[in-house]
């Protein structure tokens, strides 16, 4: 039987989903957990709790995936990486989660712990590929898996056809969705889809979106991430980033324009990468909803 998630991706209405990073100090922790609980206006289907570099946030992300599941009425995804575990200490990890009742995670292989672009070397007596993991946790039946996509290929990729083979894989090995790296350009999306549904793989695959209020992280992470931040786009922001408010109003209208885009194109849902702010995201939901191009909020978002 698919599980929640997998349902809402293959009913009519698009899935909304936000992405959280656990913080690390006291004060950034009770920021977030206000923000947390203050979702009920966007009502998403899911959110998603990311998993620290090299497994540096473990305790933190899994604390606050069980916080949100016993505190509130959302539905969290733990993502959970292969970096630093061996496949024992990723097993014990799945019956912790199963155990606090949390059965929905991403399961990523997680950059090298030199950072990506550097050698990816798996750790002795752990996993090579997420597919193993997602082979790992779709074995004891109990998981609903997601996985990571990349279209515009993953950076270590030799090239795109061999990067959609792997992501065809992985849901061979049991992910019932994938989440996109974020991107700026809907052809890039329904390229890599159709790329996909070419290998007979049906996955849904939810695109990422980065609402831009800060050009110069978006380069940063951009660059980090393999990603491409078109120089049109770039050379647009650089006219108003004298202007915090002339950004935001761009960076709102341009993810407005991409989601509209995406959308139409039949994308399954959204997916936000918020870095623990939902203003924007929160705009840009607004604006679909009063272009009447997006879901009002379901009622119950734990159904
Ligand atoms: C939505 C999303 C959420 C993320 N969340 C986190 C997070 O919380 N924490 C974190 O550390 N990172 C996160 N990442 C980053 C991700 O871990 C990295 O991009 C990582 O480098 C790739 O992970 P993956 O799961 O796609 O790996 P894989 O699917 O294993 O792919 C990694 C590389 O290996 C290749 N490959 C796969 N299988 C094979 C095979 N059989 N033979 C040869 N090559 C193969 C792929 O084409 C790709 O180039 C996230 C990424 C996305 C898109």
């Amino acid at each position: 039987m698919p599980s929640t998630i997998r349902r809402r991706l293959d009913a009519d209405q698009p899935t909304l989903s936000l992405e959280f990073y656990p913080p690390k100090t006291a004060a950034g922790q009770r920021s977030l957990w206000e923000t947390v609980c203050d979702l009920e206006d966007l009502a998403p289907d899911f959110v998603s709790i990311t998993y620290g570099a090299a497994g540096s946030t473990r305790d933190r992300t899994l604390d606050l995936v069980r916080r949100i599941r016993s505190e509130t009425s959302l539905r969290p995804v733990m993502h959970l990486t292969c970096v630093g575990s061996t496949r024992d200490e990723l097993a014990a990890t799945a019956a912790e989660l199963l155990d606090a009742g949390i059965t929905d995670v991403l399961a990523l292989r997680g950059d090298p712990p030199g950072g990506p672009g550097a050698e990816w070397e798996a750790t002795a007596g752990g996993f090579r590929y997420a597919a193993e993991l997602v082979e790992l946790l779709a074995g004891l039946g109990a998981f609903a898996v997601g996985v990571a996509a990349f279209p515009e290929g993953h950076p270590e990729s030799p090239s795109m056809t061999d990067d959609v083979r792997h992501l065809a894989a992985k849901c061979a090995a049991g992910a019932e969705y994938a989440i996109t790296q974020f991107f700026f350009d809907a052809k890039q999306y329904t390229a890599f889809v159709e790329e996909l549904r070419a290998v007979g793989c049906a996955t849904p695959v939810v695109p990422g979106l980065l609402p831009v209020t800060n050009p110069a992280q978006t380069r940063r992470f951009a660059a980090k991430a393999g990603a491409s931040f078109p120089p049109e786009l770039d050379a647009a922001f650089q006219e108003v980033e004298h202007d915090p408010d002339a950004v935001y109003e761009f960076g709102v209208d341009q993810a407005v324009r991409l989601a509209e885009d995406l959308l139409a194109a039949g994308a399954p849902g959204l997916h936000f990468y918020t870095l623990n702010r939902v203003a924007a995201t929160r705009d840009v939901c607004t604006r679909l909803r009063r272009a009447s191009v997006w879901r009002t909020p379901p009622g119950d978002a734990s159904a």
